[in-house]
């Protein structure tokens, strides 16, 4: 479950003027879903509650679930990152309930304070929970910066993934570079909510955008981060002592200051463990932890595991009845989030990619059998299967902080393709290709890269395996395969 608090510098209790009938409620919760075609009261409800929740064009509350509910409902589930299948069960009724809340509370604050709570600086949206990226973005434009055509950078990579959750069709990459997929999609953006389409995103449109998104939320006004704690309750930054956290549901609140976070990126995203001889950020955070669950004698956290480390580790293992091997690895690590009472949400390169919820599935194949289907989403345009995506992207990403673009020529090929690409070579028009069902670029690992650019490949054969990345036709450099 993804939960989101308000966070308000104001020491005045909000209320919350929205609530949910109960009736309502109990029907959704009891396994009720709506979808099209369906009539009556509840679905009537549920046009009152879209609309509350900013459903645009308004839907007439008239208890018929027709295409406009379906298409309001499917909206209001991409901007919340749910499966956008226009049926309102469950787990849509709690991202509404938390929206409605969130939107009360907002109203309610901006009543008596101007400050708008949103902008934030010197977060990294790496690390924070879908909430709050567009930090930089509102920074930047509420300042006056307009992006448009031809700008880079973080500000305009925020833009590509806030414009995604509003709906981009086609969803956009999100690269940094405003070229012209951008650029279209601030202008379907600005046609659809009745702005000049100019295809510049200034304050006017930022605006617009905060609304439809209901930005605003999430980010406390010193920099925090709200992060997912699945106990139902809500984890904030309070280390200033001067924020208030409002919480109507019931969880709990803890203390959290993002120590943690390092540690669930590289755990949550490449599995294995921290380990004697590791150092880095997630071994100092680590260290940092298990002094605050009690580690005796304290730790140094000084980012290297040492032996010292190891014994703390194998210490609290045993404590927790695990295995004590002083490794510490996903299950040790669930340990010691339970005790200290926090959790994080690993950073997803695909979700900050503006990727997630856009995969679509296809059939494998492999030496002319088919395997089962995989997902495959679009980098840059090219298919590339979802787990190999995600790794490429992280790859991407450090080679581009050594100066470093690594491309995708030819990702997945689905049957059509490969049948495509070798009907061209056997008409003699086209490259060597395999028969379809034949290629090893139809069962998902597979990625041809741009390693005519030198720099390229020296990057990839001293960093791809770091990334699960291998080489596996010798007279094919630019033949790459995932193999973690
Ligand atoms: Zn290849």
């Amino acid at each position: 479950m993804h939960i989101t608090s308000h966070v308000s510098t104001n020491p005045q209790p909000t209320t919350h003027s929205t609530d949910i009938p109960s009736n309502f409620k109990s029907a959704i919760q009891g396994g009720t879903v709506l979808k099209r075609g369906a009539k009556g009261a509840l679905v009537k409800e549920l046009q009152n509650l879209l609309n509350e929740a900013g459903a645009n064009p308004k839907l007439v509350a008239d208890g018929d679930f027709g295409r406009g509910t379906e298409n309001a409902l499917k909206i209001f589930q991409r901007q919340h990152n749910l499966t956008t299948d226009g049926k309102f069960g469950r787990g849509t009724l709690a991202k509404l309930e938390i929206a409605l809340q969130t939107a009360a509370t907002d109203h309610a604050d901006h009543s008596h304070d101007d400050h708008d709570h949103s902008v934030t600086t010197g977060v990294s949206t790496r690390t924070t929970g879908s909430t709050s990226i567009g930090g930089r973005l509102m920074s930047a434009v509420d300042g006056g910066q307009v992006l448009k055509r031809g700008a880079k950078g973080t500000t305009v990579k925020e833009l590509q993934q806030l414009l995604n959750r509003a709906g981009a069709s086609p969803a956009l990459t999100a690269d940094g570079d405003f070229g012209r997929g951008t650029e279209n999609a601030v202008k379907a953006f600005q046609r659809k909510h009745g702005l000049g389409a100019d295809g510049k995103f200034g304050r006017g449109t930022l605006a617009k955008l905060k609304e439809v998104l209901q930005l605003g939320v999430g980010t406390s006004p010193n920099g925090g981060t709200t992060v997912d704690n699945n106990n139902g309750g809500t984890t904030v930054d309070n280390n200033n002592g001067d924020t208030t956290v409002d919480n109507n549901n019931g969880g709990t609140n803890t203390t959290n200051d993002g120590v943690g976070q390092a540690i669930e990126n590289q755990l949550g995203v490449f599995g294995g463990s921290l380990r004697r001889g590791g150092k880095g950020n997630a071994v100092r955070e680590l260290q940092t932890l298990l002094n605050r669950a009690g580690a005796n004698p304290k730790l140094t956290a000084d980012g290297d595991f040492g032996r010292g480390t190891e014994n703390a580790v194998k210490a609290f293992q045993r404590k927790h009845g695990l295995g004590a091997d002083g490794k510490f690895g996903k299950g040790t690590w669930a340990a010691l989030k339970k005790e200290l009472g926090v959790d994080f949400k690993a950073s997803d390169p695909l979700s900050d990619a503006g990727l997630s919820g856009t995969a679509s599935t296809h059939y494998a194949y492999k030496k002319g059998k088919r395997l089962g289907k995989i997902q495959v989403v679009r980098i840059d345009g090219k298919p590339v299967e979802i787990n190999t995506a995600r790794s490429f992207l992280k790859m991407r990403e450090a080679a581009q902080k050594d100066g470093v673009n690594i491309k995708i020529n030819s990702g997945f090929r689905s049957y059509e393709e490969q049948k495509r690409l070798y009907d061209l070579y056997k008409a003699g028009r086209g490259n060597l290709a395999a028969r379809p069902g034949y290629s090893n670029h139809q069962h998902g690992p597979a990625v041809d890269l741009n390693t005519r650019d030198p720099k390229v490949l020296r990057w990839l054969n001293k960093n791809g395996k770091k990334f699960g990345f291998v080489r596996t036709v010798p007279s094919e450099p630019w033949h790459w395969e995932y193999r973690p």
